[in-house]
């Protein structure tokens, strides 16, 4: 990854452009995480690089950025940079391209994320990120009130590499986010949730957790009974959103919806029991018993051991059943479908149409 990473800086240095690798990937190679795209910082201007990186362009949805596809490996390159204006608290509606690579780092987040990586693999700390980087603390480039000020999605990204990297807030960057957090509730539920996301998928999550309540973020974001995602251990990202109570504002798509539902509707029940496991299914019943911090593998196996996982699995058809009552079909044949499934499923009756067949005959005829 960082040899074509490296390739990549010289096809620009080679053609006198100044080129660095900067970002996350140069943060968490220092730190011995691994990463999965690479952010470039450059003078060349987007239609310069387009022209040099002409076959591996994909179309791009950012302005003045290009993103370049290398064996598999997303490179994010990005044209050196200062942010003139910035819009509700959000996007910089102006830029101007510059030829300073200080320049381009003082515009950015925070130290950790502005070391760079020249094209022979050598470390550019202009900033002094290392040293922030080495006392594991998260501190903004220049003042965290004006940089929260100017973009509010900011405050996230930092809880969020505070939670992600188990590092600390600096103390002026918390103070400047009990000033600012109230612009969160301009910031779209979209970001908001895309950022909680990576909150709540990192093993620290109840850290994030502690810290999203301890600045009172969850007031903000309007995620009510945060608290809750502390009782619970190793939930799923489905199981935390399910014991937040959200604004509904947020977005989820009508899976996760139907999903949420029913994991709040199933949670309570005992999940060993085969009508809820077989009416909810494994996946929601394992989710729920998780926050109820129930045995999983249990759960598994009694799902596993359930005579019938469907109607589909009754071994009687509609037609039988009109065929022995000498009836046509009506609404009758869903109660005793219904009176059937739970007989099998609480084996009290074999699921075998000869049996079925008795059942039916002495209960229904
Ligand atoms: P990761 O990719 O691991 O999520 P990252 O630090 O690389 O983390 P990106 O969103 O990929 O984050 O952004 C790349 C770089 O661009 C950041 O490291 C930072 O220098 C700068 N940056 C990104 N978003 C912002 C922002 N909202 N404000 C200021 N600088 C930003
Ligand atoms: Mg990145």
């Amino acid at each position: 990854m960082l040899d074509t990473a490296l390739k990549l800086l010289k096809e620009l240095t080679s053609r006198s452009y100044k080129a660095y690798i900067v970002g996350g990937f140069v943060r968490d190679h220092l730190l011995g995480i691994e990463s999965s795209d690479i952010d470039i910082t450059t003078n060349a201007t987007p239609k310069e690089i387009k022209k040099i990186f002409e076959d591996s362009c994909l179309p791009n949805e950012d302005y003045g950025s290009v993103t370049v596809l290398l064996k598999g490996i997303r490179f994010e390159i990005t044209t050196f940079r200062k942010e003139i204006a910035y819009i509700n608290n959000r996007k910089p509606v102006e830029i101007k391209y510059i030829d300073d690579l200080e320049e381009d780092l003082l515009r950015r987040d925070f130290t950790i994320n502005t070391i760079c990586m020249d094209e022979n693999g050598e470390i550019l700390d202009l900033l002094h990120g290392k040293e922030d980087l080495d006392q594991r603390l998260i501190r903004t480039v220049g003042n965290s009130y004006d940089k929260f000020m100017e973009d509010s999605l900011r405050i996230l990204r930092a809880v969020r590499f505070a939670t992600i990297l188990g590092f600390s807030l600096d103390p002026e960057v918390k103070e400047s986010i009990s000033k600012t957090k109230y612009l969160l509730h301009s910031l779209s539920y979209t970001r908001k949730r895309e950022e909680l996301d990576k909150i709540f998928t990192s093993p620290n999550y109840k850290e994030g957790v502690k810290l999203l309540l301890e600045l009172g973020l969850d007031q903000e974001l309007e995620l009510n009974h945060l608290e809750r995602v502390l009782d619970s251990d190793t939930i799923s990202l489905i199981g935390i959103w399910s014991v937040i109570e959200a604004n509904p504002k947020y977005p989820f798509s009508k899976n996760e919806h139907e999903l949420l539902k029913n994991i709040r509707s199933v949670i309570g029940h005992n999940h060993l029991d085969p009508m809820v496991l077989y009416q909810y299914g494994l996946y929601v019943n394992s989710v729920a018993g998780e926050i109820q911090g129930q045995d999983i593998k249990k759960i598994t196996e009694a799902y596993a051991n359930l005579v019938i996982k469907s109607r589909n699995d009754i071994n009687i058809h509609s037609q039988d059943i009109m065929d022995l009552l000498q009836k046509e079909a009506g609404p009758y044949l869903k109660e005793i479908y219904d009176d059937i499934e739970k007989e099998i499923l609480y084996h009290r009756l074999n699921n075998c149409k000869e049996d079925i067949c008795k059942y039916i005959k002495e209960h229904y005829q």
